[in-house]
């Protein structure tokens, strides 16, 4: 029996609503019945939020997951797609759009449209001119309408924005900083929430590093300001360093003059919002600010960029669930440890009140090297192969991609990363079990001892008064007499 394979976009989250998605698919399972067709709903895509002008869809959505499928041979040649219509696909330039058209429709997959009822395959297209031009008509219509669309609110952004620089009262933009709110047409100060900003600024004034300040205002459970469950460095950061706490917008604009490249004209406006930090103040954390920059914040957060985890995003902490980040310690002062990189879970660092410990990081990347591959075959063996064989093919490429590049003697932290976050949805670094536990996406666990000698220990806090270097470590390789 032949496979339909349904796909819904909206650019805007707000269009998605359970109304209207379900009216699509049940229109795609009307067709699906009607035409004899099982509706595959294991891969039917829904790229919400996407917009299909310039292709957005097909580079980052689930239809360019849709096409690396049909590609890797897991959609079957005689299968359907399913959409509502054209535009849906592509909203691109008529010529990309037309081509994304040709490639679905090459790989011997059928093109439904549901509006119109219209079936386009290769043969069709070849065969029946009026076909090939309905579909470039419908590319071209869709590609104007957006164009006109974009050119238009651009044009009113500009326009709003150069009102405000006058001095008029405008409102440019509906989203403000988290500190201030709308009252009616006036834009007015939170006062609890600037009670933190004003702290977040003495603090810095007094010296405090941003994550030092972020650690203190987590010990103190201060809110954050948009509800988030700590506070971290980077947000402390960015308050400190955005104009808008001394009452400066800043935006921008396209301008476009005839026969050059579209170019970004800056705009600041003084004033536009309620300043709630004297411009004194401002200026004398900023200097502070770019002083820090050139020193690290302490030998433990020397963060190196260059070099990348392997499990960057997935590595989570056994204990609290939250991000394990690597970080370099460097040699110290008199070159008596040597220069060793760690992980540690981004929640202590923080003060959220998890344990702060550390995990050598090359004994793991070690052990996942030399036992992964193998792990990770027995699993596509015994338990992908059972459940969800449509995925099989997927599963066993991204998983010869990996393997290839762990057996490379030059190995690419980046390119490795980016594939292991696409297999697994968390690697969990259990120091307490020695275990590497790694979590499926397409469902299942599977665990790797971690290697005997790793290096763990405790890390002392950062608060002053309380004692630091506190070794936990078993497994601490013996030192030489
Ligand atoms: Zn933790």
């Amino acid at each position: 029996m032949q496979v339909a394979y349904s796909y819904h976009r909206f650019s805007k989250p707000k269009q998605a609503t359970k109304d209207k998605l379900w009216k699509q698919y049940q229109e795609a399972q009307k067709y699906a019945k009607a035409n004899g067709l099982v509706l595959d709903e294991s891969l039917s895509f829904q790229d919400i939020g996407v917009s299909a002008y310039r292709s957005a869809n097909l580079e980052v959505g689930r239809l360019g997951e849709f096409l690396e499928a049909i590609r890797a041979g897991c959609i079957e040649k005689g299968s359907y797609l399913l959409i509502e219509s054209l535009d849906r696909l592509s909203r691109d330039a008529p010529r990309k759009a037309l081509r994304t058209l040709e490639e679905i429709c090459d790989e011997g997959i059928t093109v439904v449209t549901l509006i119109d009822n219209q079936e386009y395959t290769a043969d069709r297209l070849d065969r029946d001119p009026a076909a090939f031009l309905i579909s470039l008509v419908i590319f071209l219509r869709a590609n104007e309408e957006s164009k006109t669309k974009s050119a238009r609110s651009r044009a009113a952004y500009a326009n709003k924005l150069e009102r405000a620089a006058r001095g008029e009262k405008v409102i440019v933009a509906s989203k403000l900083p988290a500190w201030l709110k709308f009252e009616g047409d006036e834009i007015v100060i939170d006062q609890e929430k600037v009670k933190s900003i004003k702290l977040i600024y003495n603090l810095a004034d007094l010296g405090l590093r941003p994550l030092s300040i972020a650690r203190a205002l987590n010990l103190q459970k201060i809110p954050t300001m948009r509800g988030g469950r700590y506070w971290r460095g980077e947000a402390v950061r960015l308050i400190l360093t955005k104009p808008s706490t001394i009452g400066v917008f800043l935006s921008y604009y396209r301008h476009k003059a005839a026969g050059s490249n579209p170019e970004k004209n800056f705009i600041s406006i003084k004033d536009y919002y309620p300043r709630v930090i004297s411009q004194r103040k401002w200026k004398r954390v900023q200097a502070k600010i770019k002083r820090s920059k050139l020193k690290p914040e302490s030998c433990e957060v020397i963060k190196c960029r260059k070099i990348r985890n392997i499990f960057g995003r997935i590595a989570r902490c056994p204990n609290c669930g939250d991000a394990m980040t690597a970080y370099n310690l460097g040699p110290s002062l008199e070159g008596l440890t040597p220069h060793r990189r760690y992980l540690t879970c981004s929640g202590a660092t923080i003060a959220s009140g998890c344990k702060r410990v550390r995990v050598e990081y090359a004994p793991v990347e070690k052990t996942f090297l030399e036992l992964g591959p193998d792990m990770m075959h027995n699993h596509l063996a015994e338990y992908v192969q059972s459940k969800i064989h449509n995925r099989y093919n997927i599963i066993s490429a991204q998983i010869k991609e990996i393997t290839r590049i762990a057996g490379k003697n030059e190995l690419d932290r980046g390119r490795l990363n980016h594939n292991l976050r696409r297999l697994f949805d968390r690697v969990v670094i259990n120091y307490g079990s020695m275990m590497l536990e790694f979590e499926w996406s397409c469902g299942g666990r599977t665990g790797l001892p971690i290697n005997e000698s790793t290096h763990i220990s405790r890390i002392g806090a950062f608060i002053p008064g309380q004692s630091a270097g506190n070794h936990i470590a078993h497994q601490v390789p013996p030192k030489k007499p």
